[in-house]
């Protein structure tokens, strides 16, 4: 009983060659694809900042345009600003009052009004990003990453050399850190 047909070694030759053809699959994928992901640096716009002159009256306003409630109001003292958070899908909003007259939103908005402060792009590794960026020409606003809102290390790019937008780099920092 152990004779095996024709048809069933056919079938049994072409299950060995497809399990092989899966495993040179995975070997291509991981070979092509891990290099890829671990060069990916920018992951996604973070959040964008908005620069307002009152967190109290602009609060109802974005809660009731983006139909969610704000999740953290959070001060950065360093930068004499006060934070709200809004989180849109994958992205947030994040608007900035001045807690100074002096601070540097009070500055921007007596330069520029309300409105688009800057765009924040979350990196894996925010060091190594700066170093690739001062590499590339950019000029970063701080030497070393700094506490920012909202569980952050952030460093921010001088708009001179990005037309204008002011560029935040940001990366998570792990929580008990
Ligand atoms: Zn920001």
């Amino acid at each position: 009983m152990n004779e095996i047909s024709e048809g069933e070694n056919t079938i049994i030759l072409y299950f060995r060659k497809s399990k092989q053809v899966c495993i040179w699959t995975v070997k291509l994928a991981l070979t092509c694809c891990l290099p890829l992901a671990l060069q990916q640096k920018m992951l996604k716009v973070e959040h964008i900042g908005i620069a307002v002159q009152s967190l109290a009256e602009s609060l109802p306003l974005f809660e009731k345009l983006l139909n969610t409630p704000c999740y953290k109001i959070e001060e950065v003292e360093s930068e004499q600003v006060r934070t709200a958070f809004f989180a849109t899908g994958v992205n947030k909003i994040e608007l900035l009052e001045s807690t100074s007259p002096e601070g540097v939103i009070a500055r921007y908005l007596a330069k520029r009004g309300e409105g688009i402060h800057h765009i924040a792009f979350e990196v894996q590794d925010i060091e190594s990003e700066m170093k690739r960026l001062a590499g590339e020409g950019f000029e970063l606003l701080q030497e070393k990453p700094k506490r920012g809102a909202d569980n952050k290390l952030v460093c921010f790019l001088h708009p001179k050399g990005t037309k204008n937008v002011l560029v935040e780099l940001c990366q998570e920092v792990e929580v008990n850190k």
